[in-house]
Parts: C-alpha cells; sequence; structure tokens
C-alpha cells in the first residue's frame, strides 16, 4: 500500500483530503492527515467576530466532522520533515513514512518578530484578529470601550487575506456609528504599502472609500516598534503614530517545522513552482494554501482553485505524466466595505482587479470592484459555502479554477506581485 500524507487539516487539506479520497484508488493508497489541532476555524468570520456580527459558535467545527471516510486522521503535532528518508516525525515520537507528501500547514501570526509587540499591554491594549482568541478578546474589549484612537495597522506584507484589515476598518466605522459613537473614535489605517491596497487599481477605489468614511490613511509606514509605555508604534524612519486601541496584524510567519526541516524562506513559506504547485523541495512533495512561497494571495478562495489543479497534478505524477502549468494566481475576494455593502476583486498572476460582472460575464449578479449589498450577502453566504461545498470538495457551480477573462474590462497582462 503506498502512502500519502497531508500535513495540515485547515482549508488546504481538508479540501485536498476530500478530492483525494475519490480519486486514488483505495486499495492502492492509504491518506493520512495530520493536525495537533481539535477545531477547524472559519478564519474570514474572525473579521466579523469582533463587531459581535458571527458568534464564537459559528466559526468552530470538530477537524473530524470534514475527513472524510477512509481516510486517517492523527492529530498531533509534526515536529520534522526528512525528506531524504521520506519520513515525518511527530511530537509523540511517532514517525511516518510516504510515497508522496502535501505541505498544508498555513500561516500564523508571530508577534514576537515586532520589538515590544508582547507583554503586558498584549490583549489588553494591543490585539490581533487574525487567531480565534484575538479576535474573540477584541470583541470583549469592543464592547465596553468608550472611544479614542483606533489604529489598525498592518506589520508586514505578504499576510492572509491582505483586504481584511482594511475591511477591519470600514466595518470599525460602521459598528461605532451604529453604537452612536462615531464621533468619540478617531480611526487611522497604517499600512507598509502605498496605498489602501497592493494592488493600484483596486487600492484608488478603496482610498476613496477611507476618504468618505473618515478613515486616515499612513502608507509606507515600516514598523519598528511598539512603544507600549507610550501607546505609540514607531517606524525606521522615525516617524510615530499613537494609539489608545492598536489593532494590529503581526508578521505572518509559516509554521517552525519548514524551518527545522530545512528549506523554508526567510519567512518559513515553502519554495514552490507557481504553476505546478509541486515543491522545489523534492519532486514527491507538494504545498498548497498559505504554506506556500508562490506570489499569490494568501487566501481560502486561492487554496481552493488551488485544489483542483493539485488534485490532477498529483494523479499526473503518480502516472509518470507532466505536471500541468496550470495554476494562473486565480484570486476572488469579497472586500467588507461596512453599512451593508462590499466590493468583490477577481485577479491573478498577470491581471489587476477590474470592472465587470461574476460568475457570468453578462449578468453577474455579482458586480466587480464596485460597492454592492449584493456583495456583501455574496460574503456572508461564503460561510455556509465554505462548510457545506468548500472545504468538503464539492464542486462550486460556475466558478472555474482558473480566471475567466470575459466581459472584464481587462488591461495588458503584466507581471504583478500579490
Ligand atoms: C481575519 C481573516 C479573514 C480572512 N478572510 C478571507 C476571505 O474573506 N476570503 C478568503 O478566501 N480567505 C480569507 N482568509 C484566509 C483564509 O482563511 C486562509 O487563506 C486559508 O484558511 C488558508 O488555508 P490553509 O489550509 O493554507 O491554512 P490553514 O487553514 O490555516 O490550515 C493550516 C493547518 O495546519 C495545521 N498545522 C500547522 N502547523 C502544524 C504542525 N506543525 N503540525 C500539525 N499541524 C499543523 C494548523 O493547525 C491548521 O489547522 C482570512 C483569514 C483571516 C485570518
Amino acid at each position: 500500500m503506498k502512502q500519502l500524507l497531508i500535513l495540515g487539516a485547515g482549508t488546504s487539506g481538508t479540501m485536498m483530503s476530500n478530492h483525494l479520497r475519490k480519486t486514488l484508488p483505495k486499495k492502492d493508497w492509504q491518506i493520512t492527515v495530520v493536525d495537533h489541532q481539535e477545531n477547524h476555524y472559519y478564519q474570514p468570520g474572525f473579521l466579523f467576530l469582533p463587531f459581535d456580527i458571527y458568534k464564537t459558535s459559528q466559526l468552530k467545527k470538530s477537524i473530524k466532522k470534514f475527513i472524510p471516510k477512509g481516510v486517517n486522521l492523527i492529530q498531533e503535532k509534526v515536529e520534522l520533515i526528512d525528506k531524504d528518508q521520506d519520513q515525518v516525525s511527530l511530537k509523540n515520537g511517532e514517525k511516518l513514512k510516504y510515497d508522496i507528501l502535501i505541505i498544508a500547514t498555513g500561516t500564523d501570526i508571530a508577534p514576537r518578530e515586532i520589538e515590544g509587540m508582547l507583554g503586558d499591554h498584549w490583549q489588553k491594549s494591543v490585539f490581533d484578529f487574525y487567531t480565534f482568541d484575538g479576535a474573540r478578546n477584541l470583541r470583549n474589549k469592543l464592547r465596553k470601550w468608550d472611544g479614542g484612537k483606533l489604529v489598525v495597522h498592518i506589520s508586514e506584507m505578504p499576510i492572509k487575506c491582505p483586504v481584511a484589515p482594511l475591511e477591519f476598518a470600514f466595518l470599525a466605522d460602521s459598528y461605532f456609528k451604529n453604537k452612536k459613537m462615531r464621533d468619540k473614535v478617531d480611526i487611522t489605517f497604517v499600512t507598509p504599502v502605498s496605498g489602501a491596497f497592493t494592488k493600484p487599481k483596486a487600492s484608488k477605489e478603496l482610498n476613496y472609500l477611507l476618504e468618505q468614511k473618515n478613515i486616515k490613511i499612513v502608507p509606507d509606514f515600516n514598523i519598528e516598534k511598539v512603544d507600549a509605555d507610550n501607546n505609540k508604534i514607531v517606524d525606521y524612519g522615525g516617524m510615530e503614530v499613537e494609539y489608545d486601541l492598536l489593532v494590529t496584524v503581526p508578521t505572518n510567519m509559516g509554521d517552525d517545522v519548514i524551518e527545522r526541516s530545512g528549506f523554508g524562506d526567510e519567512l518559513n513559506f515553502v519554495p514552490t513552482d507557481k504553476a505546478t504547485l509541486q515543491t522545489k523541495v523534492k519532486d514527491n512533495i507538494f504545498a498548497i494554501g498559505d504554506a506556500t512561497n508562490i506570489p499569490a494571495s494568501k487566501a481560502g478562495s486561492v487554496a481552493h482553485f488551488e485544489a483542483e489543479i493539485l488534485t490532477e497534478n498529483i494523479q499526473r505524477y503518480i502516472n509518470g505524466q507532466e505536471l500541468k502549468q496550470e495554476f494562473d494566481g486565480h484570486a476572488n475576494c469579497f472586500v467588507e466595505t461596512g453599512d451593508g455593502k462590499a466590493i468583490l476583486i477577481d485577479f491573478n498572476y498577470t491581471h489587476e482587479p477590474t470592472t465587470g460582472h461574476y460568475p457570468f460575464p453578462n449578468f453577474g449578479p455579482l458586480s466587480l470592484l464596485k460597492e454592492s449589498h449584493m456583495n456583501h450577502l455574496g460574503k456572508l453566504a461564503f460561510r455556509w459555502i465554505y462548510w457545506n461545498m468548500l472545504i468538503t470538495g464539492k464542486h462550486i457551480p460556475f466558478v472555474s479554477a482558473t480566471m475567466d477573462t470575459d466581459g472584464k474590462d481587462l488591461e495588458p497582462e503584466q507581471e504583478i506581485t500579490h
């Protein structure tokens, strides 16, 4: 019996176990998934939890529930990948041999990377919303906060869901308006990039919304430290921004196991071919989702598109065929803009977000790069789709893995980074 091992049972690992159990013959292939967590989290919901829009119970379910029958689940931490021996070591000392390995260990926040970010003030006046605990603690803080300077901050790129901090600022504007205390809150968005978003065209659209909602933006801010004693963040050029409440997205890094195994980049991301998803570590090791170093957005939608292509490439690898160079960096994200509206953006390695309709070129019903209530409903519907279709590997009708260019107002192709 051959062994296919998947590390991580988050969005990508769960999808891959579902896709591959359907495609690989049970008599020839044993599939094993390893993850130390008990719960699978719906991370896009961490954006809504601080504003009491979602409850904690809507965002977590047992990992076991989504791993298909016939797949072996081991709930333990992965300690080391020995690529030369085709073997993985777990924290309990167990060793697992594999013929094919898929790394789907994602990315996590690393507040330790920024001087002064951790300390007594962490989760008291300096919060994250990229973890379940962080989002819940921030919700509790916001419920009783009586206003002041709210700073929404990104430490460095890349981060997962790069629009989430901006969405947080927009939702904060709505939240304080609804609480009739917007005049008591001064909102500033501080980012290391030179605009509201990483892409110039979408950035222009989003800058306008910041202005409309009276949210100040401080671009090109490369944080050196958090000076918690004086309630300010300081950048390498000496620029300072004061806060009463700092909501930060710390440096995002791949898991330590990648560093220990000796093949990560400086942020522990796995060197991966951006079109085939085969790693540059060894031919029988593939990677998917946030764990890779490919220049696509770190997003669940990207993982979803990658999973369809990777499933085919695993079969091709097994059959000794050439891998398909098919993944084009396709991403689509709903950008929540507050007041019951959202913008939808659709882009890939070579095309920036543009106007048009999605998923049907002439009809939509979702409009691209334009605020609408329908897009907001789409964002909320995504939670149901995530739990019931996406991670269980069901095909989502009319949504293709590669970017559809029909009906879009596209500019000439150019290489863009996310
Ligand atoms: C606030 C927020 C908002 C977001 N909004 C959106 C959105 O609107 N749309 C969208 O498409 N995406 C969104 N995302 C991003 C999306 O959630 C992630 O891109 C997606 O979950 C990535 O999937 P993954 O499988 O690569 O990683 P994950 O889902 O994070 O899974 C990684 C898994 O690996 C396990 N693991 C890691 N290391 C080890 C180890 N050593 N041993 C054992 N197990 C290990 C972890 O426990 C985890 O279960 C958002 C994310 C956040 C934080």
